[in-house]
């Protein structure tokens, strides 16, 4: 009887016939366990079970059928096992869990069991029919990994991960079985597992997987109501933890805001404004501990976040209270019969969503419009830094701000996509990634919400023969390493004319090498860390492929590790010169300490290289010849521009993006349209004449 005939029998038979198979094969296993592949025959199972080899032969062809047959059932019963388990689980992490435990579970972790799969194991790559059963589990572990990862992480990443996972329970089997089943039991084989699932998921959550490795141990899980620890990148240590929100959360925060939002647009522009000084003045006298929070979740110097971070939230604060006060509609004169005005209103609820690099200065930057306009916002800070906007809630509410008008949740893009496809919430503002914003406004547009998106960039600094060459050299600076090269607005290409390229680049590779990195804590440190291990590999990978494409390295660029700085991200700031506008350095946004210069000639050829990007957040002139300067600020396609200066960001002045940068602006008068919505109001003052 050959295999296809074996697998009608199982099919088609009576059940007394499956019970007596089931049978042979667990005599199969028992046998396989005691003594192994070799030992096991027909004639060895058939005196074990009592009965006539013939009837095993009747029943399994020969040892091949009857082998195949036992791993058939092996392999059956792990995946049955995964399917009851997955069945009733969603969430991804969930889904990856009940791979682990079916595959480890006691049943299966345990001396028989695991002795008769090292038994197949050996046998795989000599015995076809064998292979194909192992590589038919094998996929469907691989496949159910991948599909639960892909929604953790992206997928390269999930592929690779999905594979080590599996290696993992492979290996795990391994060195319990050589250990003679001492080394490790069911229960600390699952362990071991999720321990470093936790891990390497941590690290591998794209841009957003912060202190991987083995000696971060936080453990991250994307299911509601479970916490996870926010790292300090600088040196691994956990600084805080945060539960994640889930529907039920979001739900309740949304029925928080709404009862907050009427109370809180019932008062005059006056008494939010109020609200809204006083809270800038709790920032202001926390500055210290909120920079060093800051400082500790960003791992950005102490010296940015104390002069930066908290300030430039509290600026935000009072400028938009300010307006608060003279928030108006208009007035139309519609003749003597009539007049028309229009009423600004707030939107409702609204939801920001913020980026790692700036916590506290984007949420506050969202926050403050918001309110002014008598809206109510529920903030969802990046995952990588959810510490300070806690903060920001508690000197809200201590300001006087009603309860629910502005909260904070805690998550992964799970939670962000519940706030910006829940039905009650009328707009969003989002600072991430293009393809984050892409997500974002498609989701937004089920319920036709209104969206600001502030996102990547690869802008443009152009250095004409005629600047104040150390002006310019500062502005380079600015432009390029402030908070380790992670800010939006970065000019990393860096386009210097020919005629002044040797001395600006001369002046800028003595700066840079006397750039101090170090502790974010020590007040002297200029370079701090960036912000996980996943984001540091991304870094310095451009910046091998700048080498390799040709780029020549003048300064940095390497992983710095000296003392404690091994047990964080530090990059040394990179200089490339000899670039070309072809180059992945030049095209793509590092969001790192990466500077390309570039050589031109002529004004008509750099504004149009400076132009050729999808992106188009900002760009920056040096030049002494005030005509030029403004000459081409007009022709550069970018919605925050600087001359003769870079990266000063006053909230006097709206900041955003065009092309793939984004949509709206935050800061300044501009704002509040993205806050408000007009309501026209039509007045008759004389009768009615109806023509009916
Ligand atoms: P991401 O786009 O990865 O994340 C931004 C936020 O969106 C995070 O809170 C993230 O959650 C959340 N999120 C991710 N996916 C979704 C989704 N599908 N639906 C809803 N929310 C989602 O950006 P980074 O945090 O990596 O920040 C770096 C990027 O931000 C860079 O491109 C930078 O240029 C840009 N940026 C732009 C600024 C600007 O003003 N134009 C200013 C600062 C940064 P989680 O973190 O939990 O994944």
């Amino acid at each position: 009887m050959n295999n296809q005939s074996t697998t009608s029998v199982e099919t088609a038979g009576e059940p007394i016939e499956e019970t007596r198979r089931g049978q042979l094969i667990e005599v199969t296993i028992d046998s396989l366990a005691e003594v192994g592949y070799v030992g096991t025959t027909l004639a060895q199972i058939a005196n074990r079970a009592g009965v006539s080899t013939g009837l095993v032969a009747h029943y399994f062809g020969d040892k091949d059928g009857l082998l195949d047959a036992a791993f058939r059932s092996l392999a059956r019963r792990v995946s049955d096992h995964a399917r009851s388990r997955l069945r009733p689980i969603s969430t991804p992490r969930a889904r990856i869990q009940a791979v682990i435990d079916a595959n480890l579970a006691p049943e299966e972790f345990d001396q028989r069991t695991g002795t008769a799969w090292l038994a197949f194991w050996g046998q795989v790559l000599q015995v076809k029919s064998l292979r194909r059963v192992q590589s038919v589990y094998q996929r469907r572990t691989l496949s159910t990994l991948k599909s639960a990862l892909n929604k953790l992480v992206p997928p390269e990443q999930a592929q690779s991960l999905a594979a080590m996972i599996a290696s993992m329970i492979d290996g795990v089997w391994l060195r319990a079985a050589l250990s003679g089943w001492r080394e490790a039991d069911s229960a600390s084989a699952r362990a071991l597992l999720t321990e470093f699932v936790d891990r390497r998921l941590q690290g591998l959550r794209a841009d957003h997987g912060r202190a991987a490795g083995t000696a971060h141990p936080k453990s991250v899980s994307v299911e509601a109501g479970e916490r996870f620890a926010s790292i300090n990148p600088a040196n691994g240590e956990v600084v805080g933890y945060v539960n994640v929100a889930g529907a039920k959360e979001v739900n309740a925060a949304v029925r928080a805001a709404q009862r907050g939002q009427a109370q809180w647009a019932a008062l005059t522009g006056a008494e939010r404004a109020r609200v809204l000084r006083r809270a800038a003045q709790l920032l202001r006298s926390r500055n210290q501990p909120l920079a060093e929070l800051e400082t500790k979740d960003t791992g950005k110097p102490i010296q940015e976040t104390l002069v930066v971070d908290v300030i430039s939230g509290a600026d935000c604060l009072e400028y938009f209270a300010s307006l608060a006060q003279s928030l108006a509609g208009e007035h139309l004169d519609l003749g003597p019969q009539a007049f028309g005005y229009t009423r600004r209103e707030p939107l409702g609820v609204v939801a920001g969503i913020g980026a790692w690099n700036y916590p506290l200065q984007i949420a506050c930057w969202k926050a403050a419009p918001a309110l002014a306009c008598g809206n109510a916002m529920i903030f969802k800070p990046a995952e990588l830094t959810p510490l300070s906007a806690v903060k920001l809630e508690e000197i809200f509410l201590e300001a006087g701000l009603p309860a629910g008008v502005f909260q904070v949740v805690q998550g992964f893009a799970e939670t962000g996509r519940l706030l910006t496809t829940h039905p009650d919430i009328r707009k969003v503002s989002l600072t991430g990634e293009v393809g984050t914003g892409k997500a974002v406004m498609s989701d937004a547009a089920q319920t036709l919400k209104n969206v600001t998106l502030e996102l990547g960039g690869k802008s443009p600094l152009i250095v004409f023969d005629d600047a104040k060459l150390d002006n310019a050299v500062s502005g380079a600076l600015l432009a390029n390493f402030y908070s380790s090269g992670q800010v939006c607005s970065n000019a990393t290409r860096v386009f210097v004319h020919s005629a002044i390229k040797a001395a600006f680049l001369d002046r800028l590779v003595k700066r840079v090498g006397a750039m101090r990195i170090g502790d974010p804590m020590d007040p002297a440190t200029q370079v701090g860390a960036l912000i996980s291990e996943q984001h540091m590999q991304k870094v310095l990978g451009y910046i091998a492929r700048g080498r390799a494409e040709g780029a020549r390295l003048l300064i940095g660029g390497n992983r710095v590790t000296s003392g404690n700085l091994a047990r964080g991200y530090f990059v040394a700031p990179a200089v490339f010169d000899e670039c070309r506008d072809d180059m992945a350095i030049v095209r793509e946004e590092i969001f790192g300490p990466v500077m390309s210069v570039l050589a031109f000639d002529d004004e008509a050829e750099v504004i149009e290289r400076a132009n050729a990007t999808e992106f188009g957040l900002a760009a920056g002139v040096f030049t002494n010849d005030l005509t030029r300067a403004h000459r081409v600020i007009a022709k550069l396609e970018a919605g925050t521009c600087w001359i003769n200066h870079y990266n000063v960001t006053p909230i006097e002045l709206p900041f955003g993006g065009v092309k793939m940068s984004g949509l709206g602006r935050e800061n300044g008068r501009a704002a509040i349209e993205h806050y408000t919505r007009l309501k026209s109001v039509y007045v008759a003052m004389g009768d009615v004449d109806a023509p009916y």
